[in-house]
């Protein structure tokens, strides 16, 4: 089967690639349809790594996918041949400790689609425990299903933040993530929600929601506009979705006393906290590594039609044009969120 391969970093192929496909009896095959391409296949494309993991060999890339259900396992009950599916790309060890605790998402023995060493999923077939695939409702397209993994992500910080109705909330980043994270929000009781970036493109396509407001810190500080709209007092939940030093560092001034901080994007290097800022106010610090027991909740949401991702959809490339889908997600175009590859229908 062909499959988009990362050979090394800077080096992707689209070629024949031999995959171990044992169909177990919780397991499920399923015919890949729509995969997105996300920040991090980015960044192991260009970098080679993320933190610890490095790519040592060929590694297939893709992680956020939709498809369809072509054979199940002899033990599969919820799923059959047909159905529409989207998939969880991480794996715990189910009898973990950090499983039976619900957290499975910080398993330490978690095996993660496209994280070194393990394989993705932009090859036209996996095979995947039925466990963590989903059945999209028929008016929930694969464009949408492949969605659901980033908005998995914004819908843990919201669920992290505890929010409450008519809640005032601010995130900082609007790349795809902050914006998942700004719509999750909405979506989870929020009156209103500031979303800050430089890129005012980007500001653009997630401004055009209904219920958020954005910032352009060129123009404003953030912590200004803030403390005008609040009458000094300060946003209830704020998202941190930029991983730059100075937004982290400027957290505390953007809170309400006795309100909650979460932690979502990911700098790079270690970077400075303001601790007497954050106690000051008696902040909540929350952070998120990825999600758990969240894409029933995220599905439901996009079927209830409370949450409509297809305007983040900005390109859909087809399979055999992988490589420059890739090098069109490089140039990082600030009118581009989220470039989708579309598999051929069968
Ligand atoms: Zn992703």
């Amino acid at each position: 089967m062909k499959a988009l391969v990362l050979e090394e970093k800077g080096k992707l192929s689209l070629r024949d690639f031999p995959l171990e496909q044992h169909l177990g009896p919780g397991d499920v095959r399923i015919a890949i349809r729509t995969v997105g391409v996300c920040g991090s296949d980015v960044h192991y494309y260009t970098h080679g790594k993320i933190g610890p993991f490095v790519v040592e060999e060929p590694m297939i890339l893709g992680h956020e996918a939709a498809g369809v259900v072509l054979e199940i396992g002899s033990e599969v009950t919820h799923l059959k041949v047909g159905d529409r599916v989207c998939m969880e790309p991480g794996l715990p060890d189910p009898t973990s400790r950090a499983s039976k605790l619900g957290i499975y998402n910080v398993d330490p023995s978690v095996r993660f689609w496209a994280t070194p060493p393990v394989h993705g999923c932009l090859t036209p077939e996996v095979v995947h425990p039925a466990a963590f695939t989903y059945k999209l409702p028929a008016h929930v397209s694969f464009a949408e299903g492949a969605m659901v993994e980033p908005f998995a992500i914004g819908m843990q910080s919201a669920l992290r933040a505890r929010i409450q109705p008519g809640d005032i909330a601010v995130v900082t980043g609007a790349g795809p993530i902050g914006m998942m994270t700004a719509l999750a929000a909405l979506a989870g009781g929020c009156a209103k929600v500031y979303i800050a970036d430089l890129a005012q493109p980007k500001l653009d396509i997630i401004g055009a929601y209904e219920g958020i407001e954005t910032i352009n810190i060129r123009d404003r500080p953030v912590a200004d506009v803030i403390a005008e709209t609040t009458d000094g007092w300060g946003a209830d939940v704020v998202f941190e979705c930029s991983g730059a030093a100075p937004a982290v560092l400027g957290l505390p001034a953007l809170a309400r006393p006795g309100g909650a901080v979460v932690l979502v994007g990911m700098p790079v290097d270690p970077v400075p906290v303001d601790v007497v800022g954050l106690q000051a106010k008696e902040l909540r610090v929350e952070t998120v590594f990825r999600y758990a027991n969240i894409y029933d909740r995220a599905i439901a949401l996009i079927a209830a039609g409370k949450v409509d991702l297809t305007p983040l959809i900005s390109a859909t490339l087809p399979f055999a044009d992988s490589i420059a889908a890739f090098d069109r997600a490089v140039e990082a175009r600030e009118t581009d969120v989220k470039i989708q590859i579309e598999m051929p229908s069968r």
